[in-house]
């Protein structure tokens, strides 16, 4: 039997993750306001609309990130093809290009409020909260994950590639949207060693 999912829990710890999507080509000069009730229209609980800037700018972009209530029907958002009179495209965020690090652990995928692991130091991979650190600039770094001669978040690390390139790629199968060739592809062949060609 199917129950639907009716009841609203108003109590929700933070752990009730909104479901995000990207919202491409449309103007940013939309108001929100009108984008949120013309997407609620369609059937979903918006909780949140940004408006993304230009890193370096702080230009408006034509790039919405869009929140909504966690529900079943929340992939039904993929088939939108117009928004406020405009042709556009809704995409799952890019993920994979940023993975929180832990700062007590040194591992990836949790913060260090989430965390009752033993501390490993960043700088030296010793059992000690890094602040505690008594290594000096001389010696070189030990990577707690890789074992390398580097700090623990280095992003070069190959533990942290790994983890990343998973990342990536389990996000990648998404919804049925074949992958439009996108000029920033962040990944070039880092994992293959020599190419024959
Ligand atoms: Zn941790
Ligand atoms: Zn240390
Ligand atoms: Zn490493």
């Amino acid at each position: 039997m199917k129950e639907k999912n009716i009841i609203h829990h108003t109590y929700q710890p933070k752990e009730e993750r909104s479901y995000r999507v990207a919202i491409k080509y449309l103007h940013h000069s939309v108001d929100v306001q009108e984008l949120k009730e013309e997407i609620s229209r369609m059937g979903h609980t918006v909780r949140n609309i940004i408006n993304t800037r230009h890193r370096i700018t702080k230009d408006p972009l034509n790039l919405f990130f869009v929140d909504l209530e966690p529900s079943g029907n929340n992939k039904d958002i993929y088939k939108i093809t117009r928004l406020q009179n405009s042709v556009i495209q809704i995409e799952p965020p890019r993920k994979g290009k940023h993975i929180v690090e832990c700062t007590r652990c040194q591992l990836y995928g949790h913060t260090k409020s989430y965390c009752n692991r033993p501390y490993v130091c960043v700088k030296c991979s010793g059992q000690h909260n890094t602040a505690s650190c008594k290594k000096d600039n001389t010696t070189p770094a030990t990577c707690a994950l890789c074992g390398g001669g580097h700090p623990a978040n280095y992003k070069g690390c190959r533990f942290y590639q790994k983890h990343y390139h998973a990342k990536y790629y389990t996000h990648h199968n998404g919804p049925s949207s074949p992958t439009p060739s996108d000029p920033t592809t962040p990944i070039q062949n880092l994992c293959s060693g020599s190419t024959g060609l």
